[in-house]
């Protein structure tokens, strides 16, 4: 094994100041065996030891190098190598394998720290196994006449035992102080991996110089054998590669990441170190995979991904923790500032276009920081803390949050917040709203939309647009459908009482779930409504995430009777394409574009084209967000058929809008078109 990545900034003091150490260790025990030596080559031996040279030469330079994930490469060199140690003739192995090795390292553009630290940890087992060989009387076991004993097989062993911990531990330790983890941690996942890779190979070592010596007829043999153990190793090592990586974009997966967050906050109890996590999740991921395709998704992805990597500080561990999400860990921080600039300098790098065929394809990123070991000591408080500023820079679109505690609700997290509301289903947390629809000729109420509250216990009201969005995300969202369904239509002397009809916002995971409208049928008939008295309100976004799924649903229940209304309309990506392909009974205009609409030319226009062509094709169409007496007038002389907002009432618990709607029956319903 040995060091393929290593930092490109100036290193940590302690690391330079270890591979100095190892340098010097490696200089004093060649010396020593240079003294201790007679001959370069043992006599007798100059063809064999020249075979094995190029075997080494060989093996080092054209195989295709192996990775571990954490940075370490396993090569065929080493049976090679300490085959001609083993013939006697230490000096020339460790001159062959550094210079095979350093020529890789050039070649491979690795800078003057690995170079050295390679080099040198070569140089350094190879050396130690050679003088316990020497100090055990073994010079050249296999060449100097001496017969086989317990003596002589357990001296060989232990100085290939040697070679091979001595290899694996200054590797662990050098990557430990580069990546600031444990040198127990890294050792539980590289040395132990390592057993059957340079293990293996270094065993092999007495077996190839026993059958070189007995005849060079051997030798197409052993290639053999070399080559089917250094494949077998190699597919272990890539099976354990496979296990710690994503297999789309190479990074660590989450459970290797957590490993190594773990790692680094265990070693740094103390707290002497200053580290930062990053959480990253991509803003409107979702919509390029349902518009785009899984596959350019996965295109969009990998190219995140790349850019990461190549961003990240040198001495950074990034891992995808699944789906649109990323995390970086920064082992060294001094100053918060520097991981800001960094925070934001990746964002600016993600955000660029990605090619993909040809297009350009834009995806935003909203980063969350929290600082190790300010905001937490262990692995779930601090990515709770990252998720919670995450979170918020998603909610604010900041695009860049650091992690504040100020006891607010954005602190619970996406995560505290879904289970939260789980738990609110089932302890009475929940209530429904229920805001008018009037029509607009007579001012008549028509309807009445159920709109869903929260009142946390702790955190006061929450509102639906911060907890449905996460619902939604999850299975969460059926259950709350299920809960409004329930309660609306048990609400029914609302609808049977003023004649109104009962509408219901329904989420796209609703829509794909195969029994959603006999569950809808059902609730109707336990509370003894007609279909017609029910709409349910889906928003295009909501349709054009499962169109055919989509379609199903909405089908089967305007079959059955019950109307169909497309919410929020214009402001999803698909508007045209929803009237051309669904039948629906109501366009409910969004509020953003009556805001202001008796200033706004512009608006009116559009208001009044939406009204003209939802008459063509027999729509009504009624106004989101109407909160002036001067809306309601511009909207009325466009036509719109219906209209619901605060100028005529707020969203309001159930006894509250009986008591609006008896005295607004009593009065006719003047004021409010007067
Ligand atoms: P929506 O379906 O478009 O609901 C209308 C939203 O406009 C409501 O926000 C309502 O309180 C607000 N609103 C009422 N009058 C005015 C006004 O004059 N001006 C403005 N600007 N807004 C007004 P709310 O209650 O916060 O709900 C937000 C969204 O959350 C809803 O938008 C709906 O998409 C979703 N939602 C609410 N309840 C449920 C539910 O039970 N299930 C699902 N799936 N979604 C729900
Ligand atoms: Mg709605
Ligand atoms: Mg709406």
């Amino acid at each position: 094994m040995r060091v393929s990545k290593l930092s490109n900034r100036p290193a940590h003091q302690l690391l330079n100041a270890f591979i100095a150490l190892v340098a010097v260790a490696a200089l004093w025990l060649t010396t020593l065996l240079w003294v201790l030596e007679g001959a370069l080559v043992a006599p007798g031996t100059g063809i064999y030891v020249a075979i094995f040279c190029a075997l080494l030469f060989v093996g080092e330079t054209r195989s295709r190098w192996f990775r571990f994930g954490d940075g370490g490469e396993v090569t065929p060199g080493w049976a090679f190598a300490f085959a001609i140690v083993l013939l006697g003739s230490p000096i020339v192995a460790i001159v062959a394998m550094t210079a095979c090795t350093v020529f890789v390292d050039l070649r491979g553009r690795k800078n003057g720290a690995k170079v050295l630290f390679n080099a040198a940890q070569i140089t350094a087992s190879l050396a130690a196994g050679a003088v316990l060989l020497q100090l055990v009387g073994l010079r050249s076991p296999f060449t100097d006449g001496s017969r086989p004993s317990y003596r002589w097989a357990i001296g060989i062993l232990l100085a290939a035992t040697l070679v091979f911990v001595a290899n694996g531990v200054l590797t662990c330790i050098v990557l430990a102080l580069h990546y600031k983890t444990s040198v127990r941690s890294m050792m539980g996942r590289s040395f132990f991996l390592s057993i059957s890779a340079d293990g293996a190979l270094l065993a092999l070592s007495p077996i190839i110089v026993v059958a070189v010596l007995y005849s060079l007829l051997m030798l197409p043999l052993l290639a053999v054998t070399v080559v089917l153990i250094y494949q077998s190793t190699q597919q272990a090592l890539r099976r354990a590669h496979e296990a710690n990586h994503d297999s789309l974009t190479h990074l660590l997966n989450r459970r290797t990441f957590d490993q190594h967050l773990e790692g680094y906050l265990n070693s740094n109890l103390e707290g002497e170190l200053r580290g930062a996590l990053l959480l990253l999740d991509l803003d409107g991921f979702k919509e390029i995979n349902d518009r785009l395709g899984h596959q350019t998704g996965d295109r969009v992805l990998q190219s995140v991904a790349d850019r990461l990597a190549a961003t990240a500080p040198a001495a950074a561990i990034v891992g995808r923790l699944g789906g649109d999400e990323f995390a970086l860990l920064i082992p060294d921080v001094s100053a918060d500032a520097e991981v800001v600039s960094t925070a934001e300098q990746l964002r600016l790098d993600l955000t660029q276009p990605i090619n993909v065929d040809g297009f350009p394809l834009c995806v935003g990123v909203s980063i969350g920081l929290a600082f190790i070991p300010r905001h937490g000591r262990t692995l779930q408080e601090i990515t709770s803390a990252a998720d919670v500023a995450m979170y918020r820079a998603k909610r604010y679109r900041t695009g860049v949050e650091a992690f504040q505690s100020t006891g607010s609700r954005a602190e619970v997290g996406r995560l505290g917040l879904l289970g939260e509301l789980s738990n609110a289903v089932d302890t009475n947390q929940l209530q429904i709203h229920y805001q008018p629809l009037t029509r607009m000729s007579d001012g008549a109420a028509v309807g009445a939309e159920a709109l869903l509250r929260w009142t946390h216990p702790l955190l006061g009201a929450i509102p639906p647009a911060e907890f449905i969005g996460l619902a939604e995300h999850t299975e969460l969202i059926g259950p709350l459908t299920q809960f409004v369904l329930t309660q609306a239509t048990n609400d029914s002397r609302l609808v049977n009482r003023f004649s109104l009809r009962l509408s219901i916002n329904v989420s796209s995971r609703n829509l794909q779930d195969r029994r959603f409208p006999a569950t809808v049928m059902e609730s109707l008939q336990r509370a003894g409504l007609r279909p017609e008295q029910l709409e349910l309100e889906i928003t295009e976004n909501a349709i054009a995430r499962e169109p055919e799924r989509s379609r199903f649903a909405i089908s089967a229940l305007r079959e059955a009777g019950v109307s169909i209304a497309i919410d929020d309309f214009g402001t999803g990506h698909s508007s045209f394409a929803m009237l051309r392909d669904f039948t629906v009974d109501r366009l409910k205009i969004d509020a953003s574009f009556i805001d202001g609409i008796h200033h706004s030319h512009r608006q009116q226009h559009l208001v009044r084209a939406i009204v003209s062509l939802a008459n063509d094709l027999g729509i009504e169409t009624v106004a989101e967000g109407v909160e002036s007496q001067e809306a309601w007038h511009t909207l009325a002389e466009l036509g719109c058929d219906v209209a619901q907002g605060m100028f005529i009432c707020p969203p309001l618990p159930l006894a509250h809008l009986v008591s609006w709607l008896d005295t607004r029956h009593s009065r006719s319903f003047e004021r409010a078109v007067s």
